[in-house]
């Protein structure tokens, strides 16, 4: 039991940087967030792919920003509005629009300069966007599965103002949490070795436009 407590308090110091969690379950958490980055393979490949999935994991602690903020002194409750799919989707397309603004330009020069490529508008939104809505909605249905006598969250809000969870786990079963994670482990293995992914789509290149016809243009 210790051997899954000790890197669990390992990954919820490093994710929350000392911030004291007591109702999070990061490894749980994480492989839920794993399990939930396998379009990563079926959208990209190679160093995009392995940002994608980095991305997703990194996002899927969004929701759990309410404990930092509530630190911080602000007037929301853990398992409120950030545990919602409308804040999710909300904060998604903001960053969305954000990270063309800002990214963008920084990324194209960067992409020139490196890999003589440009960098698409919905290339990045695609990434950011479904990234953050993929990241967030793993840690909803990992709040909503793991009841554990914590106040139940309103994914759903504010169309459904009412708990929705299905409490059939517990944030501290060792033998869940490895299932979940040697399954999305073993799943991302068995894409990358199919060899049917990644599939070719408008914005899998990051250079504007480009119809190669996915011989395996390792650019990316
Ligand atoms: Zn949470």
């Amino acid at each position: 039991m210790w051997s899954i407590a000790v890197p669990n308090q390992l990954v919820r110091t490093l994710i929350h940087l000392g911030a004291d969690v007591e109702d999070v379950e990061p490894i749980g958490h994480l492989a839920l967030a794993l399990l939930f980055a396998l379009p990563a393979w079926i959208l990209w490949d190679g160093r995009t792919g392995a940002a994608f999935v980095g991305f997703v994991l990194a996002m899927s602690t969004i929701p759990d920003i309410d404990i930092v903020l509530m630190r911080q002194g602000f007037p929301i409750k853990h398992h409120g509005v950030t545990h919602t799919l409308a804040f999710i989707v909300v904060l998604a397309v903001v960053a969305g629009v954000v990270a063309v603004a800002v990214l963008k330009p920084t990324l194209q020069r960067w992409w020139r300069l490196t890999e003589e490529e440009t960098v698409q508008k919905g290339t990045i939104e695609l990434f950011v966007v479904g990234g953050l809505i993929l990241g967030g909605v793993s840690h909803l249905l990992g709040d909503m599965v793991a009841g554990d006598g914590y106040e139940p969250i309103e994914p759903l809000w504010p169309l459904v103002q009412a708990p929705i969870e299905f409490p059939v786990a517990h944030y501290t079963s060792p033998w869940l949490n490895g299932v979940l994670l040697a399954v999305a482990v073993t799943l991302h293995l068995g894409v990358l070795a199919s060899g049917a992914f990644p599939l070719e789509h408008r914005f899998r290149h990051w250079r504007a436009g480009l119809t190669d016809g996915g011989t395996g243009n390792s650019s990316d």
